[in-house]
């Protein structure tokens, strides 16, 4: 029985074609450990907070049973991006830019792209993932902003706290933080700073459903959950935050199911027409077996389960 599953992605994402992980089994059910393997084994605490809520303790009630979700537009050609905004079925989207420098003709063919395909009534975000500096950021924001026909939000358009804040001084369209919050020391410094209008959310990198609510309390910002690319054993807690989050105005980031080439559930979380269910704890993952790591990477996770449980035992 591997504990550790590794499956390739549709598309390049984040800069990496295969997804790995692990899932961690407890009293409560399952759940699943997978930081990015550029996160460092301080970094990796959190996640592995998130994961032994899942299987030991389980959620806090949900006061929704559905939500909402975006449809992601990878760095695609203005076609592409209209299939899937059509097949989708979503009310939102949001659309990758900036994935590569002097991308900037090719993002606002694939914004304007999206928008034909939406519709005026839908929602367009997009996501710079910090690849922006504060010139580059307001000058595209404009020009993305107008090409949309008003945007949604863009998020995290340069690097730090300051730079957005800076950003945000400038545009009108509205900032969300995502990196700043998930991987900051100190999340809550955005709002502080005045650097974000919206706070983006994933309970993986922020130790768990319980205490992504508290940061979503104190931050004081309308939130958006988004997903940090799990199987549906992961989604399942993000499900559940966007569940128990008392306000909730905006699609969640959610969609991201279809990014895997395959699930380790036999009903994996795919959104039918934009919207998916609250479930009340993750599905068993009876598929693990079809997705192996080889040994070397088995080996791998389980070492860094060693660690990060170390490091998080003090
Ligand atoms: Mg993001």
């Amino acid at each position: 029985m591997p504990d550790v599953y590794v499956i390739p992605l549709t598309t390049r994402f984040r800069g990496i074609t295969v997804r790995e992980g692990m899932l961690l089994r407890g009293p409560a059910g399952w759940g699943e450990f997978c930081p990015f393997a550029d996160y460092d084994d301080r970094e990796s605490v959190p996640w592995l907070a998130a994961a032994r809520e899942a299987a030991e303790q389980g959620w806090p009630e949900p006061v929704r049973d559905r939500v909402p979700v975006n449809c992601i537009v990878p760095a695609v050609g203005p076609q592409r991006a209209q299939e899937i905004v059509r097949a989708s079925g979503c009310a939102t989207a949001k659309v990758k830019v900036a994935d590569a420098s002097g991308s900037l003709p090719e993002d606002l063919e694939r914004v304007a792209a999206v928008r034909d395909a939406l519709g005026p009534a839908g929602a367009i975000r997009v996501d710079a993932n910090a690849a922006w500096s504060v010139d580059e950021a307001v000058t595209a924001i404009r020009e993305l902003d107008r090409v949309a026909g008003g945007l949604q939000y863009v998020e995290q358009p340069c690097r730090s706290v300051e730079e957005l804040a800076a950003v945000r001084r400038r545009v009108d369209t509205p900032i969300a933080a995502d990196e700043s919050i998930r991987r900051a020391e100190d999340p809550l410094r955005v709002a502080v700073a005045g650097a974000a209008d919206i706070a983006v959310l994933k309970c993986a990198p922020l130790g768990g459903v319980r205490r992504a609510l508290a940061v979503a309390e104190a931050c004081g910002l309308p939130c958006v959950v988004s997903s940090a690319l799990e199987t549906s054993v992961g989604m399942a807690a993000e499900l559940a935050l966007a569940g128990a989050l008392p306000q909730l105005d905006m699609a969640c980031g959610l969609g991201t199911g279809a990014l895997l080439t395959t699930d380790v559930v036999a009903e994996p979380f795919v959104p039918r027409d934009g919207w998916l269910p609250v479930p009340r704890s993750a599905p068993e993952p009876v598929l693990r077996d079809q997705v192996p790591a080889a040994p070397e990477r088995e080996r791998w996770w389980q070492e860094r389960l060693a660690r990060v449980d170390a490091l998080a035992r003090g």
